[in-house]
């Protein structure tokens, strides 16, 4: 998944030579390219530079106009096309649900730049688990006391500790672009403690 850096100039349909969103198909006249999906990364498939930061309305415009192109019904009556749109339309849902969510795009980012994946590296922050546990404990007492109003300020709390690691997690990934490994060990770190605060928060919605 290592990606060189090339500058890209905007490809141009072979069919009518407009100015092309995507690389896999064409808006204008809905041609479908020939080469796999597979060949480009989520970024590429949307016609996007590899950045943490989305304007994520024009992420959503690109996609569902995409999608109406890729569509394997209207792709026309030709077996081999519609599997290809097929092929397309499944790598485009899956492009548009890693970059929509700034988890899962920094997730996609930190395997672009080489990892460590989650498997190779579970660090948390030293403090973090002994602070999850402080939290979970006075949210039960919270709520064995039935004091709602002490259950919706913990809940609050955790709320604002995962904005916080969110906000890490955008700043690493900002950092990125030098790949260094500090960084995307860091960046590994914050990743797996929003997981543990995504967790703590489902347990006290669910209560
Ligand atoms: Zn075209």
């Amino acid at each position: 998944m290592e990606r060189q850096k090339q500058p890209t100039l905007p490809t141009r349909c072979a069919e009518c030579r407009q100015v092309m969103d995507s690389p896999v198909a064409c808006s204008a006249c809905g041609t479908l390219a020939q080469l796999p999906a597979e060949t480009f990364d989520s970024f590429e498939l949307f016609g996007l530079p590899p950045n943490y930061d989305i304007d994520l309305k024009a992420l959503h415009g690109k996609y569902l106009s995409m999608s109406r192109v890729i569509h394997p019904d209207i792709a026309g009556a030709n077996p081999d096309q519609r599997m290809q749109a097929l092929t397309l339309s499944a790598e485009l849902n899956r492009a548009y649900e890693t970059l929509r969510d700034p988890v899962a795009r920094a997730e996609y980012m930190l395997a672009m730049a080489g990892g460590p994946r989650a498997s190779e590296m579970k660090d948390v922050p030293p403090d973090l688990l002994g602070e999850i546990m402080v939290l979970r404990e006075e949210f039960e007492e919270a709520r064995e006391s039935g004091d709602a109003e002490r259950m919706r300020a913990i809940r609050a709390e955790i709320e604002s500790r995962r904005r916080e690691t969110l906000d890490r997690i955008g700043d690493l990934a900002r950092q990125l672009e030098c790949w260094h490994v500090d960084i995307r060990r860091r960046l590994r770190e914050q990743l797996n403690t929003i997981k543990y605060w995504n967790s703590l928060l489902e347990q006290t919605r669910s209560a």
